[in-house]
């Protein structure tokens, strides 16, 4: 850039003239807002769920049954069951309803399940402590 005082050529990033000391003002160009390129909206599909697969949760609510807590894990399993006959009878908002309860339940089932395992070695622990005691 040139220095406005005395038209000694200076550099571009220069404060001030190297010839004359005159502060150099830049000469400020608008700032043009450059737009960020427009992300490629890609409209992802999650597979089958978003279409008329309902996952039924039967295999969790089985062994949730099997190895937590028995009351729960059927229940578990009376809401897995319907499932797949609500999505046959086409009624998919039932059968998400459905899904969604066979999971809470094999969820509860599971944490039952793992309280009264805890709970179960946390007593023996007490018991071998008290013994030894
Ligand atoms: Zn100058």
């Amino acid at each position: 850039m040139f220095c406005s005082n005395c038209g000694a050529r200076n550099e571009e990033n220069a404060a001030y003239c190297a010839n004359c000391g005159n502060e150099l003002r830049r000469i400020e160009t608008p700032r043009v807002d450059v737009p960020p390129p427009p992300q490629p909206r890609v409209q992802f599909s999650y597979g089958p769920q978003s279409s008329q697969y309902v996952p039924n949760y039967l295999v969790p609510a089985i062994l949730t049954t099997l190895f937590c807590c028995l009351p729960f894990g059927i229940v578990s399993i009376v809401y897995a069951a319907q499932v797949n006959g609500k999505v046959a009878a086409g009624d998919h908002p039932g059968a998400l309803q459905s899904s969604r309860s066979a999971r809470m339940w094999a969820w509860i089932s599971f944490g039952t399940g793992l309280v009264l395992i805890v709970g179960y070695f946390v007593l023996v622990l007490l018991g071998g402590l008290l013994g030894a005691a």
